[in-house]
């Protein structure tokens, strides 16, 4: 399959990781949009939020939401950070490998999206 991110997780594509544990891999936003901007991934292929989750689609995106909070402390996000997912077409999904965005480092725009 060729897919960005599971190339990333491989390590065909270089990235700056943050955090890796068995079902997760997060790493830096090549371009970030506030001063810290992480994608926390499953390392499972899913394409979206969309999909059916359950089985081991569910324990990878349960996994993903155990690592947050791990790496929010490691990143020094104790202040607040906003997590958002984007799907499909209208929500300006680039990437087709579920991602979910780790944003902080500052006080966020109260509407901003992504
Ligand atoms: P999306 O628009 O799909 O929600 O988000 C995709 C994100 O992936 C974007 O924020 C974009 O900057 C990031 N991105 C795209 N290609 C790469 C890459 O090769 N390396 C890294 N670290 N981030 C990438
Ligand atoms: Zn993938």
């Amino acid at each position: 399959m060729d897919c960005l991110f599971c190339k990333i997780i491989k390590g065909e594509i270089p990235s700056k990781c943050v955090y890796e544990d068995e079902k997760v891999y997060a790493f830096h936003d090549i371009n970030p949009q506030a001063p810290v901007h992480v994608l926390v991934i499953p390392k499972r292929h899913l394409g979206s939020a969309d999909e059916v989750c359950e089985g081991e689609n569910a324990a990878a995106v349960s996994a993903v939401f155990c690592a947050i909070p791990k790496i929010a402390e490691k990143l020094e996000l104790g202040d607040g950070y906003r997590v958002i997912t984007n799907v499909g077409e209208n929500g300006c999904q680039s990437v087709k490998h579920l991602h979910f965005h780790l944003l902080g480092g500052a006080k966020l725009p109260e509407n901003m999206g992504i």
